[in-house]
């Protein structure tokens, strides 16, 4: 399939986003010439520890963070998760979270926050840390993670589904984790915000980063996650308005169809559209769809090999056969109007053929 044709019909952008081309462009010239240790103290060192600089200074003020040097770059939220929970004793992280916060605090012996429906109950007790992601990559609810100050002292954030979507500002958040390949830029480098006291080092061997995180940075990675950042803050609004049309169109062409409904209340960010129809198989759905040339997901990309539903369904409290038949597609500026039509008139066809097959 050509190369746009491809980026189009993708549907999967919460999984990740194809890469820019001005971010691959920014990118080349650090995998060439400017290939120096960003740590060295001689010219080539210094060139890519501009380039690291001024990425930094990108990031930092698409999320609104007073100061660069508050930015700690690491492989991604996954790492930054992890990091952040590690770095605290009493923790405790909202039902909602990705694995890298909700398995990290079962394993680690932190509390999961209970709910009530969407809303996140408020208990009695204190935390050192608790998080709340801002938006579920999931089901695209809308939280906001401020709402914790009442039982930690500190308030971490997985910014991830949110930073180059929705204006993001990190005034009264402690922490923040989120990464490159969310927002058009590469894969395995993302970030760690933080303010005042510093999360505990997790990969330990070097001086990089201040001593908060060993290893040589990536300045590839890290330069094109910045022209990333650059293009999502000029590009955001427009982008927001195009991804609304989209699933607007995707909605509209499913009114005919019987028996699905969206997930994830009414705060919900337009770039993810949960959907699920009764009576069919959301993997089902996956693969059909995959034959006439769309990618959505039938879940978290994450866990989409299982056959399970995600502990985010599960706490939905959605009736198994809902459940069974979710969906998740997922908008991107490389969409188009026409194609999102398409992609709704292939879903509801699929999903009527699978129905009469069932029933026959
Ligand atoms: N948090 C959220 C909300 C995510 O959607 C993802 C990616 N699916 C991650 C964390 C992990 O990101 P990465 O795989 O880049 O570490």
């Amino acid at each position: 399939m050509d190369q746009s044709l491809l980026a189009e019909r993708y549907f999967d952008n919460a999984a990740t986003t194809p890469v820019d081309e001005r971010v691959l462009r920014e990118m080349l010239p650090y995998l060439k010439d400017g290939f120096g240790n960003a740590n060295s103290i001689h010219e080539p060192g210094r060139r890519a520890h501009a380039a690291v600089d001024l990425a930094r200074s990108r990031i930092a003020s698409l999320i609104g963070a007073e100061d660069p040097s508050q930015i700690l770059f690491t492989s991604g939220a996954t790492e930054s998760n992890n990091q952040i929970l590690r770095s605290f004793s009493k923790t405790a992280v909202s039902p909602f979270e990705h694995s890298s916060l909700y398995e990290t605090a079962i394993q680690l012996g932190g509390d999961i926050l209970s709910n009530d429906g969407l809303a996140i109950r408020v208990p009695e007790s204190m935390y050192d840390l608790a998080s709340l992601m801002t938006v579920n990559n999931e089901i695209g609810t809308i939280w906001n993670p401020r709402d914790l100050s009442k039982i930690a002292r500190f308030v971490h954030s997985d910014l991830t589904q949110a930073v180059g979507k929705i204006s993001v500002d990190v005034s009264g958040i402690d922490f923040a984790s989120f990464s490159s390949h969310k927002l058009y830029g590469p894969k395995g480098v993302g970030a760690l915000y933080f303010q005042g006291e510093l999360p505990q080092t997790l990969v330990i061997g070097g001086e990089q980063e201040n001593g908060l995180r060993g290893g040589t940075l990536n300045v590839p990675a890290i330069v094109g996650f910045g022209a990333a950042a650059e293009i999502a803050a000029d590009e955001m609004e427009a982008s927001f308005k195009l991804v609304s049309l989209l699933r607007s169109e995707v909605l509209d062409g499913l009114s005919a169809c019987s028996d699905w409904r969206v997930n994830g209340g009414t705060d919900i960010s337009p770039y993810i559209l949960s959907i699920s129809f009764l009576g069919v198989e959301g993997e089902a759905l996956v693969i059909e769809l995959d034959r006439e040339g769309f990618a959505i997901s039938s879940g978290a990309a994450c866990s989409s090999h299982s056959r399970e539903p995600s502990h985010v369904l599960r706490v939905l409290d959605l009736e198994e056969e809902w459940t069974r038949g979710t969906v998740r597609i997922s908008f991107g500026k490389f969409c188009s109007p026409g194609s999102a039509r398409q992609l709704s008139a292939s879903l509801r066809r699929v999903v009527e053929n699978l129905r009469r097959m069932i029933s026959a």
